[in-house]
């Protein structure tokens, strides 16, 4: 079974990705250069990466003593990623780019995510280069981002600490002024740090020549102090080898030390690091301190970080839905192949029958039917977010607003959605294989494992909801609560024309002014003590139903093609969603709307 019918009919039939190449930016583009970037990544992807998977999880990666170890199909994998021009695909043409759009490169790197995802396909090089072309100077785009878009170096993200994950507020790493000249370092003011960074994906390895690590600290105020909160924190590049203005290797190791390895439940193909910086193990100019380059504007650093945040939690959406993807396909195929059990007829069942294939039974079909429109209404989620990436870059500047408006309420849910409903979707593939499913011989346990990640990183589940219920629907007056109810009520004028949708399209109206009413609710005593207490829930319930209003407008595309299995399977995922999964919001805006402080009031003594 293929991804490939999925992905082109979302972005032909449903998204109609050529029409971007209407604008000035994607004039050079068409159905045919788009096919062609994702039958490169496809075929990469199949011959790199999916024989390479189970190697990846069983060869972890481990430390000699003075480097970090990873299997050579790793290497051979991510040369191949980078000679595919991917890592530098929506760049300008002057750069080497293609200025491919986000809606096409999301697309493609999909491909990875499904038969690979902890090889990796440049994620954190990307977004850390990325960032350095909108916030770096000259000279950092030229010497860091540039040589990361070849795949020459490669990129981290350095924001927790062993004591400030969630909490980046709570950042002890500090940064001093490297001397007096420190201000005419061609490569940016120039820093020594000094700090400990927790949980640093690919913080060490030999993919790369260098690894430039993109690092939040703190300058102390004039007495030593740090600024409290988030205010205070500015942002470093911090290249694991130092280099000079023209991006060679100096020879001189720069003052980061990797402290250890994390030993994961899963995505064991990335390495995962504690590092130390400037502990003193690499002196520089034989003095402690790793050397870092200001990016940016003292104090600013969380907004050039969160610059880059959008795309990185789309990818982490997509990583999840693409994990949930592999189950599904994976458990599709087992139920067709494993016989057990015999059919239900109106007198029970016959023993005299020969077994059935297990997907005959209703059950399996019931978890196959889950997967599927958790998984594929979880893809069509990540390309429609990464459509309106593409509108706030190059739309006029009124669209453009709207779709950064929309983006803001939206990427909490693509962010968490698929990681909590895909992960499920893993269970699920467990499951339809029985005792199979829950040992290392099949691939659907790996897929859980690995899964089980999104969740926590980028902000974790809890922190997600408080963002959505805290901030996103209540920012600006509440105007992209309001865009986005616009969105939703348009699908449903459609729909309810429709005599297939129309029921369909009545309840997502419902679930919408449910929504609305909880939102409410919620804040109506204007106490966050009381509003936020079921952010969670609250997160559910608005990710089913904006879930729910991408099956619908996705039913609509799929209704006019012609009579085919493919159509018949999308309008059943649909179905089940509006029959089985929407009407889970109620519970959850229930204890929205009531502010129910079960959980908040009990004491720590009552547990
Ligand atoms: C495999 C892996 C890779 C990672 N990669 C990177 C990376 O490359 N770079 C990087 O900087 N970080 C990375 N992280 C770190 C990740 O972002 C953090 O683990 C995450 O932000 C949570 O921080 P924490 O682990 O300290 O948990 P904590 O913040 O201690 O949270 C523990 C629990 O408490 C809850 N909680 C915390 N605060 C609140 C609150 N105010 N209200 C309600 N609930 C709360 C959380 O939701 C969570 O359930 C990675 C983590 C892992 C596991």
């Amino acid at each position: 079974m293929s991804l490939r019918p999925t992905v082109d009919f979302l972005l032909y039939d449903w998204l109609d990705a050529p029409s971007l190449s209407a604008r000035e930016r994607f004039a050079d583009h068409s159905r045919e250069t788009f096919d062609a970037v994702l039958d490169t990544c496809e075929r990469i992807a199949r011959e790199k990466y999916a024989p390479f998977n189970r190697v990846v999880d069983t060869q972890e990666p481990h430390f000699d003593g003075e480097r970090v170890i990873l299997p050579q199909a790793t290497h051979d994998a991510q040369k191949a990623y980078a000679a595919s021009g991917m890592l530098s695909a929506a760049q300008d043409y002057d750069v080497g780019g293609m200025q491919l759009p986000y809606t096409v490169e999301a697309a493609a790197n999909a491909f990875f995510a499904m038969a690979s995802v902890s090889i990796g396909s440049g994620m954190l090089t990307t977004g850390n280069a990325n960032l350095l072309m909108v916030h770096g100077t000259e000279a950092q785009k030229q010497v860091f981002a540039l040589n990361e878009f070849s795949g020459r170096f490669s990129g981290t993200m350095c924001l927790s600490e062993p004591q400030a994950g969630s909490s980046l507020s709570d950042v002890a790493t500090r940064a001093v002024p490297d001397g007096p000249d420190f201000q005419n370092d061609p490569l940016g003011p120039r820093y020594r740090l000094k700090g400990n960074k927790m949980w640093i994906s690919a913080g060490e390895h030999e993919l790369t020549d260098n690894i430039i690590h993109l690092v939040l600290a703190k300058i102390p105020d004039e007495n030593g102090r740090l600024v409290p909160g988030t205010r205070g924190i500015s942002l470093f590049i911090v290249p694991k080898k130092l280099v000079n203005t023209k991006g060679e290797l100096t020879g001189e190791r720069n003052d980061v030390a990797l402290a250890g390895l994390n030993h994961k439940c899963g995505w064991r193909g990335t390495t995962n690091t504690l590092l130390n910086f400037g502990e003193g193990k690499y002196p520089v100019n034989g003095e402690a301190g790793a050397v870092g380059y200001l990016v940016g504007q003292p104090g600013k650093g969380l907004h050039c970080m969160f610059h880059m945040m959008n795309e990185a939690r789309i990818g982490v959406g997509m990583a999840a839905t693409m994990l949930g993807m592999a189950g599904y396909h994976a458990s599709l195929d087992y139920a067709k192949n494993r016989p057990q059990g015999r059919p239900m007829g109106p007198a029970g069942k016959d023993p005299a029958q020969p077994p059935v294939r297990i997907i005959e039974h209703a059950d399996v079909k019931r978890m196959l039917l889950a997967q599927k429109s958790y998984c594929e209404g979880a893809l069509a989620l990540e390309l429609y977010c990464a459509r309106l990436v593409d509108e706030q870059h190059t739309a006029d500047a009124a669209t453009a607003d709207d779709a950064r408006l929309l983006l803001e309420v939206l990427t909490p849910i693509a962010k968490s959605w698929p990681s909590e409903w895909c992960l499920e979707a893993n269970s699920l593939a467990i499951q339809i294989h029985g005792g199979y499913g829950y040992t290392r011989d099949f691939p659907v346990e790996q897929y859980w494992r690995d899964n089980r990640l999104n969740m926590i990183h980028e902000g974790t589940h809890g922190i997600q909801a408080m963002d959505l219920l805290g901030r996103k629907v209540l920012m600006e007056g509440g105007k992209g609560l309001s865009l986005l109810a616009g969105r939703i009520n348009a699908t449903i004028e459609r729909a309810i024309q429709q005599p297939e949708l129309a029921a369909h399209a009545n309840a997502l109206g419902q679930a919408l002014a449910q929504v609305g009413a909880a939102t409410k609710a919620a804040w109506a005593t204007g106490e966050p003590t009381d509003a936020l207490a079921n952010a969670v829930p609250y997160l559910q319930a608005f990710g089913h139903t904006v879930l729910a209003w991408i099956w619908l407008d996705v039913a609509l595309a799929a209704q006019v093609a012609p009579a085919s299995a493919a159509r018949a399977g999308r309008l059943a995922a649909m179905r089940f969603f509006f029959h089985y999964e929407l009407p889970k919001i109620g519970a959850w805006l229930q204890v929205v709307s009531s502010r129910d402080q079960t959980c908040a009031a009990l004491p720590e003594e009552a547990f």
